[in-house]
């Protein structure tokens, strides 16, 4: 990760500069020396394993480590103090599903009509608007048609060349002729390209992905079902993949270390899915009682995306699409207290994209609205979403030692879950990207 690396850079400048100072200075005397001090001071700091806050809140940041949170931390000689007010410092947002390459409007049409090159400085202009939010890491879901395009987008960012989130990419999604995003509504002799790269068994999969992985990508995205069809409380979906295809898709990521994602809306695309031992299952709409046991006992995550079915019952491409969607949303709102029930694990992703990029924070209210507990939202997002993108040892707490990543939100998020969506300050591996005055009392 280049992140770890300029950290090491960091670290050994740091040392060359004490080393210097030792000849002169005290053990005391160095503590107090660290030249890129920052003390972050606010109403409160976000405990979130314990589910608490803690007030007044502190975070001493050193170069882009925390190094120590509390309500009182201590202010080496000539530390920059960050005064925030009535805030909650937290840790910045992670939202496990987004598509950086979309951007609201027809999604078929976006790759027919626009290029790559056109794409990737939209993507560019995402990234900043979700970091922007209180987004500081991301798993991208696909490019949908703009290839491992997202790996240079990466890239760019971790070399500071844009501001964006720390990222997780995966090239286009994975799926069959004719599956659930191939150019379905165009005449198939106009060959329309597909949104997703073609794979049709076991091997092709295992192509697809070494390619995807030789172009830079970071984990696997597979469509498993798709189209969805929901008449009455009745939900089906055609799986595309069968068991035995899917652990040869989770055998080969396993390989190189990576990991399987799938859009998965139901049965019997879940089932196969959580015994080839996916990361996640993205969507959720439905899932049988023996899915969700075997997703609790073997900790994969669900990621409900409740709020682009919100959009697109709010802004319907058709005008007559709305109730269809505003009833797969109910009837998913209702799967998940039966999920929730099960003990299913959770982690936080809303498909950003086709609805405004920086604006999806509107997840965290929806996932209460449809009965969990805020501190257990913010610990799906933080604590699982850090493990869901294999970031657990450095994101999603404030921690010694992990990046100082960090946000603060107007409120108490614990008390409403509203704060999220009111991100007034953004911290990235400890620069300061964002600061927006609070509003006076
Ligand atoms: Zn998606």
């Amino acid at each position: 990760m280049v992140v770890e690396y300029a950290a090491f850079i960091m670290k050994l400048l740091l040392a060359a500069t004490l080393a210097t100072v030792a000849l002169t200075a005290n053990a005391q005397d160095l503590e107090q020396l660290d030249v890129d001090s920052t003390v972050l001071h606010a109403a409160r700091v976000l405990d979130v394993a314990a589910g608490k806050v803690i007030s007044p809140g502190e975070i001493l940041v050193v170069g882009d480590r925390i190094r120590e949170v509390g309500t009182q931390v201590n202010h080496p000689t000539g530390a920059i103090v960050v005064d925030l007010g009535d805030t909650t410092l937290m840790p910045g947002l992670i939202d496990a599903h987004v598509h950086l390459f979309l951007h609201p409007g027809a999604e078929d049409l976006q790759t027919v009509q626009e290029s790559v090159p056109e794409r990737v400085l939209s993507a560019a202009s995402a990234a900043k608007a979700d970091l922007m939010a209180g987004f500081t890491a991301e798993r991208d879901m696909g490019t949908e048609g703009a290839g491992c395009a997202d790996v240079a987008v990466r890239n760019a960012i971790d070399r500071g060349q844009i501001p964006g989130p720390h990222m997780r990419v995966s090239c286009n999604a994975i799926d069959i002729l004719g599956g659930h995003e191939d150019a379905i509504g165009f005449n198939p002799a106009q060959h329309v390209l597909s949104n997703a790269d073609y794979a049709n068994n076991a091997g092709e999969l295992v192509h697809i992905m070494r390619e995807q992985h030789k172009g830079g990508a970071d984990f696997t995205k597979i469509y498993e079902t798709g189209p969805d069809s929901l008449l009455g409380d009745v939900f089906t979906t055609p799986f595309q993949y069968t068991q035995a295809e899917l652990t040869a898709a989770v055998t080969e990521a396993h390989r190189v270390g990576s990991r399987v994602a799938v859009h998965c809306t139901g049965e019997p695309g879940a089932s196969y899915a959580v015994h080839a031992g996916v990361a996640s299952i993205d969507h959720a709409y439905q899932l049988s009682p023996e899915t969700m046991k075997l997703m609790r006992e073997k900790q994969i995550y669900a990621v409900p995306t409740f709020t682009i079915m919100e959009y697109f019952a709010k802004h319907p491409e058709h005008p007559g699409d709305a109730p269809h969607y505003q009833a797969e949303l109910d009837y998913h709102a209702a799967e998940f207290k039966k999920q929730l029930a099960a003990g299913v694990p959770f982690a936080l992703g809303t498909d950003v994209g086709p609805f405004p990029h920086g604006t999806q924070a509107r997840e965290f209210e929806l996932m209460v609205q449809y009965g969990m507990s805020p501190a257990d939202v913010l610990r799906s997002d933080l604590i699982n979403g850090a493990k869901l993108l294999d970031w657990a040892d450095s994101i999603g707490q404030l921690k010694p030692g992990y990046l100082a990543d960090i946000i603060a939100v107007q409120g108490d998020p614990l008390a409403n879950i509203n704060a999220v969506r009111h991100t007034v300050f953004v911290m990235k591996d400890g620069e300061i990207v964002r600061r927006k005055a609070p509003p006076k009392n």
